[in-house]
């Protein structure tokens, strides 16, 4: 049993802060308990499965599934379809809300584990060796993982050089109530922009919208999406306000001698097509199949390095969710064996892992 010391309460912490108390290991994170922003998550197949089994709920509710993704990219290709059938699954993508799901995680941890949470942002951080200060308190460590987002002062505080740095993502995402939401379902991919409609439920639909060019937002003046959902024909009952969200793209090696970057501290990328929590549960895979933390470092880094170059490639081909099905089909990477990581829910690591989950 080790000590592990988690910096930052997002979903990188919280779902790795589960993940290594199911392991038995003594588990500290720190942050304040996250908020939900009334986001949606589109969610691979395999990352429902391993959710559901993180949170030893099999019933959690993850929403509507897509069973066809529709590529729209007139410009390029033309139309395209994909079924979920053709690769031999139930689904390939599910869409949970983030209310429901961080209720679902409050829950376990705060019912079913002892995981100790200390509710603080820490503004000094002076990393020791096995301990760390935090504020006024002074904590050990075996592990200290930073799962303190895309601003990481923990990786900061660590000297983490960047790999590459790339302009900042623009995403902004709007939720509608739509008749026959569910039926209508489709992405539409445009030169720069990416469009993703993700069904909530029969009637309601997210919409996503992406631009990778460091330019002032298409849609600062206006609202266009607004627009766009009248020109498509659908009849909004309902139209949430435009939240919109600017973030760095990066990619920092995996670990330094003291500290594991996790989540968006490690790498962070434009939040479309399903990349984030989907390659936290990636990371976690590979975590807990290798025999150490350390030995884990060089296939988090090989992965890590895939999944942004495949985030870079689908920025020029707009092709963002192909990118992602892609990402399912990467073979394993070094030495290390993970078979159809991704899609290929009942195969992935975590889910394995619940054999060593039992207590
Ligand atoms: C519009 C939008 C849509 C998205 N859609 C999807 C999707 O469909 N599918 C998907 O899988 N992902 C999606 N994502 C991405 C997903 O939300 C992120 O990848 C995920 O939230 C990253 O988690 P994280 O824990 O690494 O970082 P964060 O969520 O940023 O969490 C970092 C945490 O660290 C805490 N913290 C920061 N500094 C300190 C400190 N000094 N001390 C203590 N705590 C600190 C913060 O309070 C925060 O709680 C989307 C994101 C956006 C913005």
């Amino acid at each position: 049993m080790s000590e592990i010391t988690i910096i930052g309460a997002g979903y990188a912490g919280i779902l790795s802060a589960i993940a290594f108390w199911r392991q038995g290991h003594k588990v500290t994170l720190v942050g304040p308990e996250l908020k939900s922003l009334g986001r949606t998550f589109s969610l691979l197949y395999g990352t429902t499965l391993a959710l559901k089994s993180l949170l030893d709920d099999p019933d959690l509710n993850i929403g509507l599934k897509v069973d066809t993704l529709k590529l729209k990219h007139q410009h390029r290709w033309g139309d395209l379809s994909i079924h979920a059938k053709d690769y031999d699954m139930p689904f390939l993508l599910g869409s949970i809300s983030e209310n429901s799901l961080l209720a679902q995680i409050n829950l376990f941890i705060h019912q079913k584990t002892n995981i100790e949470w200390i509710y603080q942002t820490s503004k000094a951080i002076n990393i020791q060796n096995h301990s760390v200060d935090i504020e006024n308190k002074t904590l050990s460590y075996d592990h200290l993982i930073a799962c303190d987002g895309a601003h990481s002062k923990t990786r900061m505080t660590a000297n983490f050089i960047a790999h590459h740095i790339d302009p900042a993502t623009q995403t902004s995402l709007q939720v509608a109530e739509i008749h026959h939401a569910g039926s209508i379902a489709r992405q539409i991919f445009a030169e720069n922009q990416v469009f993703a409609h993700v069904p909530l439920s029969e009637t309601s639909i997210a919409f996503y919208a992406t631009t990778y060019d460091p330019q002032p937002h298409p849609w600062h003046a206006e609202n266009p999406l607004q627009n766009y959902i009248q020109q498509t024909g659908f009849q909004a009952i309902s139209l949430s306000p435009l939240v919109q969200f600017q973030s760095p793209n990066h990619l920092y090696p995996a670990l330094n001698s003291q500290v594991l970057l996790m989540g968006e501290a490690a790498i962070s990328q434009g939040p479309v097509g399903a990349q984030g929590i989907n390659g936290i549960i990636t990371d976690l895979g590979i975590l807990l199949a290798h025999p150490s933390i350390e030995s884990a470092a060089s296939s988090l880094d090989a992965i890590r390095n895939k999944r942004y170059r495949i985030n870079q490639l689908t920025r020029h081909a707009a092709l963002m969710h192909i990118g992602i099905l892609v990402q399912g089909f990467i073979p394993p990477i070094n030495d290390f064996v993970m078979h159809n990581m991704l899609w290929g829910g009942q195969k992935t690591a975590l889910h394995e892992g619940l054999q060593l989950w039992d207590r």
